[in-house]
């Protein structure tokens, strides 16, 4: 049995390693972006969950270049896992939402070094053109390359109501855009669990949703409460019930029994700041959670894609 039997789905680290022969690690940069559902241009703001950071963690403000970055995080994770190759995450904000000579620019300054095996890049849907993804495809030649697009919800609903900017068809647009510019980019989508007013089956619509599109990977999050941001103040009013942690893995099990067995599942919660979380606090300790998720499907005698169905066009 491999590592991803044993897991019972198909996780990021074993992709990367039956790819590149060892372990690649993920190293995360802020390289200064926005978002256009902060700056005016989609909305001011924001989603409702989303504090001022956008996911980031503050390095360009502090003025560290995406070079330094890259330099102190890969001691960082060398150190720590003893990784000698890296994938570089442009996680904070929309990392393609900026003219296509400055994304070049940092996306080249990324893969100068020798040891960084390529880029993912995180945005919104709404932040992709043809130029854009003409040079992600560029890039795809040589490296491995993953865009990951937030869609967070399969419902226009909840999309609306947590004020995303940009519905379920924008998703399907970038998608099939990037399929036809950059077939070689791997293609990564967000969702959340626990949005408000969805149901389990409303979130295993979003398993059946991506399962049907064929994206090649998934990053699952739980919605928790960040301090100061709209939800915040749903929460304390009473009007935002957070998940419990029962619920939250079995969703996850029945969420990863429907997606094909191939997809590379490359987050299965998230990971809050101490400091900024009002609630709950079980995300805190996120191994139990993950020994939970792998404890259930085992009990279930269950894995990724045992309830999954091929669709006719695929
Ligand atoms: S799209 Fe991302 S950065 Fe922008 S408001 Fe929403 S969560 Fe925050």
């Amino acid at each position: 049995m491999n590592a991803t039997q044993a897991k019972r789905y198909t996780d990021l680290n074993s992709h990367l390693k039956e790819r590149f022969g060892k372990r690649v690690q993920k190293l995360t940069v802020d390289a200064g972006f926005t978002c256009p559902n902060r700056d005016g241009h989609t909305g001011t703001g924001g989603c409702i969950f989303c504090n001022e950071k956008g996911s980031g963690n503050g390095a360009h403000l502090l003025g560290t270049s995406v070079s330094e970055q890259i330099r102190q995080g890969r001691l960082a994770l060398f150190k720590r896992y003893k990784a000698k190759l890296f994938l570089v995450y442009f996680q904070a904000y929309s990392n393609t939402y900026a003219p296509v000579e400055r994304l070049k620019a940092l996306y080249d300054e990324a893969l100068a070094f020798d040891d960084v095996v390529g880029l993912a890049i995180g945005t919104r849907p709404d932040c992709v053109d043809e130029e854009k993804l003409a040079l992600l495809d560029a890039y795809s030649k040589e490296k491995l390359v993953w865009i990951e697009y937030g869609l967070q919800s399969a419902h226009d609903t909840t999309l609306a109501a947590i004020n995303r900017g940009h519905d379920v068809a924008c998703f399907k647009e970038a998608m099939a855009l990037t399929r036809k510019i950059a077939p070689e980019v791997k293609i990564c989508a967000h969702i959340i669990l626990g949005l408000p007013g969805e149901t389990r089956e409303m979130m295993l619509e979003g398993a059946r949703l991506l399962a049907d599109l064929g994206v090649d990977g998934i990053k699952l999050h739980l919605l928790y409460v960040v301090k100061d941001t709209p939800l915040d103040t749903l929460y304390l009013n009473g009007d935002y019930t957070c998940m419990e942690e029962d619920d939250y893995v079995e969703t996850v099990c029945d969420f990863l029994e429907l997606l094909p067995p191939e997809m590379v599942i490359q987050r299965l919660t998230g990971d809050p700041h101490r400091d900024e979380l009002r609630a709950p606090q079980w995300p805190l300790k996120k191994g139990t959670t993950l020994a939970r998720i792998q404890a259930t499907l085992e009990s279930r005698g269950t894995c990724q894609g045992s309830r999954y169905i091929k669709p006719e066009h695929a």
